[in-house]
């Protein structure tokens, strides 16, 4: 029974970390004129409402994206989709990687998605009608095994479990290695939480003694509230972009610079 629901914590600042790099390495792929895939195998409801009951009551968002959206550039590809997320749907609405992915994407581009949870899948279909691709309420580790290598072969497959099953730090090792044999050019991105008692190590080890070119970002900040046990957010990536690095790096320097002013 799956019981996370990503309205609750949907801009907080790991949503910040994830989304502003794939919004990066979207921008940066649709710089070529060739299509690409967009595959994500947990997709979440897509659209979320920050002035939402769920959002409120964590006040995730309030430390997180209330506070971070200034600290992008107008013209940085996350703060080119929130503002026209803003325009079309109202100052609250935060977009979800689905929605950051199709804003940045362009119509030769295809996007497959899988959401398990009903509501949120139902949620999902209703928030990327209006952009077009294929949606499944389907376990994605399945659809990733199944659809991959995707046609085009050019492309991007974003992981984001919520870990609610303990299962998922050694199930992804193995996964990403699979798809790796049969997607070897695809661009691969896990995103972990940074919790206090660190369940994530073995995964990250084990991930890079598989990809040992692999890059893997981290980015640490206080805990949203008194117990809340995520205290940073990980991406580890399989086949890199040229120049993530260096985004990476701007990245952690402005969450240092800026989470020492609050
Ligand atoms: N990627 C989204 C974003 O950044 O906007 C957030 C996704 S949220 C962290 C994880 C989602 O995975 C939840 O909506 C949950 O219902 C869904 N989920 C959990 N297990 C799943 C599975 N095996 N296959 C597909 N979706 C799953």
């Amino acid at each position: 029974m799956l019981s996370y629901q990503h309205a609750y914590h949907a801009g907080n600042l790991a949503d910040v970390h994830k989304h502003s790099l794939l919004a990066w390495m979207l921008d940066y792929l649709t710089r070529k004129d060739k299509a690409l895939s967009y595959l994500e195998t947990h997709a979440g409801r897509g659209l979320y409402d920050l002035t939402d009951e769920a959002a409120v009551k964590t006040g995730e968002a309030a430390k997180g994206i209330a506070i971070a959206a200034d600290w992008f550039a107008a013209d940085h590809p996350y703060a080119r989709v929130l503002a026209r997320i803003r325009t079309k749907y109202g100052a609250n609405a935060y977009p979800g990687s689905p929605i950051v992915a199709a804003e940045s994407l362009r119509p030769i581009d295809s996007i497959q998605l899988s959401e398990l949870h009903p509501q949120e899948y139902a949620a999902l279909a209703m928030h990327m009608a209006p952009y077009g691709g294929v949606f499944r309420q389907r376990d994605g580790y399945e659809m990733a095994l199944s659809v991959c290598p995707p046609e085009p072969r050019r492309g991007l497959m974003l992981v984001d479990p919520s870990f609610e099953v303990k299962s998922d730090y050694d199930t992804i090792p193995p996964l990403l290695a699979k798809v790796h044999r049969k997607w070897g050019v695809g661009i691969l991105v896990l995103w972990y939480p940074l919790l206090s008692d660190a369940p994530h190590l073995p995964m990250v080890r084990a991930l890079r003694d598989t990809f040992p070119d692999g890059l893997c970002h981290e980015v640490g900040f206080p805990p949203a509230r008194p117990g809340h046990r995520m205290v940073g957010s990980g991406l580890f990536v399989v086949n890199p972009p040229y120049g993530l690095l260096a985004e990476t790096k701007r990245l952690s320097a402005l969450f240092d610079a800026k989470l020492k002013q609050n």
